[in-house]
């Protein structure tokens, strides 16, 4: 008998707003989405239950600047 289960933990994201600004990386005037993730655990690639806290970022349209609400460029603190 063989049986296996594919489980896991994976980010969801959903957007929240949209809105136009100019971005600080690229300069263009473009749709900016700010949108929430958060890690929810997953079995046989069906999301089950949210395991973790919900962060909320904003993502440039058109270079992919990702941002936190607290930090500059995604990973980067703003100083
Ligand atoms: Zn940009």
């Amino acid at each position: 008998m063989c049986f296996f289960a594919i489980l896991g933990v994976a980010p969801r994201e959903r957007i929240i707003s949209q809105q136009t600004s100019h971005c600080v990386v690229c300069g263009a005037a473009t749709t900016h989405e700010a949108f929430e993730s958060r890690p929810w655990f997953s079995l046989f690639f069906v999301p089950l239950f949210p395991v973790g806290a919900a962060q909320t970022y904003s993502r440039c349209r058109n270079c992919g600047l990702t941002r936190t609400q607290s930090t500059g460029p995604y990973g980067q603190s703003r100083n």
